[in-house]
């Protein structure tokens, strides 16, 4: 049995995300020679992702870091904007949460086509071409997919399953930590929300990259992918554990929210915590 490979996935890059945030685990990544997924929003209008000024060097600094080897890089969305949607997303139970609002869930194929290649061209008009993709909120159709196919999309970083593997005409790598956590074997993809790491945050990320642990790049992931018959075996009955056990978790959580009051940061509240010591911002 291969051992497990690990993935780091940025969420929500944009020009105005918090800055220091971002350095702090870019570099502490750098350091480690891991290479993450950064998931560029090319046309950021949701108010909760903005937490400082933007930076007009935005798209200076997303090219260099890909020119440097430092980064790869997806597509995250076209605005970030969430509506609710009138049908149920079809990634709706997958990662155990309900998920209520979604930028592509329910839209007609042209409308979420126009929005997926609005983004692309953005994106292409500021030099960064990739055939990554994952949506807002883990939330879209089957629409969507046809529309990521039409757009020349290749690859979603998304889904629960221990291997990536294919559907509808594209390759999934899967994400299913938002906190490292060793496992024994597969390709686990850790997301971390940009605006939203904390120091402690950091440190748990630091601790785990100090153990042996065999970290990889998505773009490896996607080019060495192969069919494999007995791996595909396995996915059903992970997805099935994990499941389960994120449905214990979440029961426990809501009889503890009962009782306790809500301490989490939203990227909205990000301006009220103390920033983490911005490292330089060249990496
Ligand atoms: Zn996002």
């Amino acid at each position: 049995m291969s051992e497990a490979q690990y993935i780091f996935r940025m969420d929500d890059i944009t020009p105005s995300m918090n800055w220091g945030r971002f350095w702090s685990v870019l570099n502490l990544l750098n350091r480690h020679r891991v290479k993450p997924l950064l998931g560029i929003v090319p046309d950021n209008q949701d108010p909760n992702l903005n937490c400082q000024k933007p930076d007009p060097q935005f798209w200076d600094t997303m090219r260099m870091l890909i020119n440097k080897g430092l980064v790869d890089v997806a597509q995250h969305g076209y605005q970030h904007q969430l509506h609710i949607p009138k049908e149920s997303a079809l990634l709706k139970a997958t990662h155990g949460a309900t998920v209520e609002r979604s930028e592509f869930t329910g839209l007609p194929y042209p409308e979420q086509l126009a929005r997926l290649k609005k983004g692309q061209a953005i994106l292409q008009d500021n030099g960064i071409y990739t055939s990554y993709f994952f949506a807002p909120n883990h939330s879209f159709d089957r629409n969507t997919l046809r529309a990521l196919r039409a757009a020349g999309f290749t690859a979603v970083s998304d889904d629960v399953a221990l291997f990536p593997f294919k559907s509808s005409g594209l390759l999934f790598v899967p994400q299913q930590l938002w906190t490292p956590k060793k496992m024994l074997t597969g390709v686990f993809t850790i997301c971390l929300h940009t605006n939203e790491i904390t120091p402690a945050k950091l440190r748990t990320i630091r601790q785990f990259l100090r153990m042996p642990v065999a970290c990889t790049s998505f773009k490896t992931i996607a080019a060495t992918y192969r069919d494999c018959t007995s791996r595909q075996l396995l996915n059903p009955l992970f997805k099935n554990a994990y499941l389960g056990a994120r449905s214990i978790k979440t029961t426990i959580k809501t009889c503890r929210n009962l009782f306790t009051p809500n301490t989490d940061i939203s990227c909205a509240e990000a301006h009220d915590v103390s920033p983490l010591i911005a490292s330089a911002r060249e990496p």
